[in-house]
């Protein structure tokens, strides 16, 4: 029988295997979400909305086991899992406030028609196939907004996080949404091929290579598609910017979720007149973590998600080491048991560098300096990834003015770049296609439909 496993990373132990779902498994959760399908899209969306509204209640009431289940399985500090939640039901909420006006048939006059309207209908089945390092979040950014628009939702998630696959299927039970509305499939990668026919569209938050695989898969099928994949952010530091704020968001900026984000900044860009100053507070701040067990509350960096992840980053920094940089901080593995790898800082990262190319998807800063505006930009955009840029200033004019240069889905001034379901979130370039969240989040998955009475 074939089985996905998940691995506590923290303590290297064996928490639950799951039974791979069989061919016949499959088929009957397919059915069940077509069946599902025609029901659902005929609700009131205000039933659909209501049903949100419990959904995020449900994560509330359960907000202490969710975060727990998320941190056992893939080793995240348990505050973050906590916010997490709190993320997720906000989310939930946010939709439920604005999936009507988001939906809302318009009304677009043309002679020499009677009636010219757009509508946003719903589409089908949606296949979700979704990473671990926010095994919560990112479900809920993919499945509010397509089953709010009266979709159905099939997950695929990381084989590494099962449990919290079927925790959130069972939110779903308990808030009251029908049978089918949303369901996970317990599959590898490796079996999608089989449920592509089946669906109507598919999303995808992961890796590049994931990215790349599913594409040419929804391709073949001519299945609309949404990829969420790495990045490489930028984070600049304009020289009249206040270089102690800077340094001390950098390092929230780079060790949010113990590194593991796609939109963790990971290039420094500094200017050369404050290079100095920056590196050494950012050291100190990235040396002046808490590193350990991730179910204590005062720990700020738990363990990477899996042993082969962190030997994927391993091999990024030595492979800087052996061209050239300079390693400030940190550099290898820590602790005998667990997946953790050090804080680590690289100076003057170069082209010749792997990681000058590469998402390093751990607590891995590389830091390089630029003397002019024109060079800053010219080397955020020398990534193949375009997800999120920040720039800190002084002068937030002339940042603003940066911001049109940028190749990036969003650039952020004086913050850390973060989703928020208020504005849509994505990428360009290697980073992906299409939009979550908002309102371009909720239209990614509907039938512009153009209905006109003459
Ligand atoms: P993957 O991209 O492999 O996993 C993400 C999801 O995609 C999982 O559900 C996975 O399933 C699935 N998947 C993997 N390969 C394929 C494929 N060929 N076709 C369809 N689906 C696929 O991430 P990893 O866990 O291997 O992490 C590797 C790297 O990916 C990280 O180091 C990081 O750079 C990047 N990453 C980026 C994320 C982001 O938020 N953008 C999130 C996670 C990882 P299964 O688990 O069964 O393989």
């Amino acid at each position: 029988m074939e089985i996905l496993t998940s691995i506590n990373p923290a303590t290297d132990e064996t928490v639950e295997t799951f039974a791979v779902h069989t061919p016949a498994d499959v088929q009957r959760l397919i059915d069940g979400a077509r069946r599902s399908f025609a029901h659902w899209k005929s609700l009131p969306l205000m039933r659909r909305t209501d049903l949100l509204r419990s959904a995020a209640k449900t994560l509330r009431d359960g907000k202490q086991k969710y975060a727990r289940i998320m941190t056992i399985e893939m080793g995240k500090p348990i505050t973050e899992a906590l916010a997490e939640v709190d993320k997720c039901a906000l989310l939930c909420d946010y939709y439920a406030e604005n999936a009507e006006r988001f939906l809302q048939t318009e009304i677009r006059p043309s002679a020499p028609f009677r009636h010219s309207s757009v509508r946003f209908d719903p589409l089908g089945i949606v296949l979700a196939v979704m990473p671990w390092n926010f095994p919560f979040w990112q479900v809920f950014r993919a499945a509010v907004p397509a089953l709010a628009a009266g979709n159905v939702m099939l997950l695929k998630h990381s084989s590494n996080v099962s449990r919290c696959a079927l925790e959130i299927e069972e939110i779903f039970r308990m808030a009251g949404f029908p049978d089918g509305v949303f369901g996970t499939l317990l599959l590898p990668a490796s079996r999608l091929e089989s449920v592509m026919p089946e669906v109507q569209a598919v999303t995808l938050t992961g890796s590049e290579a994931a990215g790349r695989s599913l594409a040419a898969l929804a391709g073949r099928f001519l299945k609309p598609a949404v990829l969420e994949l790495g990045g490489s952010d930028p984070y600049i530091v304009l020289a009249d910017a206040d270089v102690r704020v800077a340094a001390e968001n950098a390092v929230r900026a780079r060790c949010v979720n113990s590194g593991q984000s796609c939109i963790a900044a990971k290039r420094f860009i500094v200017h050369e007149k404050i290079y100095d100053s920056f590196l050494d507070l950012f050291r100190a701040g990235m040396q002046a973590l808490k590193i350990g067990d991730p179910l204590r509350s005062e720990t700020e960096i738990g363990p990477l998600a899996r042993k082969d992840l962190r030997e994927e980053l391993h091999g990024l920094v030595e492979d800087a080491g052996a061209n050239g940089a300079r390693i400030v901080l940190g550099g290898g593995p820590l602790f005998e048991k667990g997946a953790y790898y050090a804080p680590t800082i690289i100076d003057a990262l170069q082209p010749a560098m792997q990681l000058y190319h590469e998402e390093a998807f751990g607590p891995v800063a590389a830091v390089l300096p630029f003397s002019e505006d024109e060079e800053a930009v010219r080397l955020a955009n020398d990534s193949r990834f375009g997800l999120g840029a920040s720039i800190w200033a002084g002068d937030t004019e002339r940042a603003m003015a940066m911001a049109p240069f940028i190749e990036a889905g969003s650039v952020f001034i004086n913050a850390t770049v973060r989703s928020d379901p208020a504005l849509p979130f994505g990428g360009i370039k290697d980073s992906g296609y299409g939009r979550e969240l908002s309102l371009e989040g909720i239209r990614s998955f509907v039938n512009v439909k153009t209905v006109r009475l003459l």
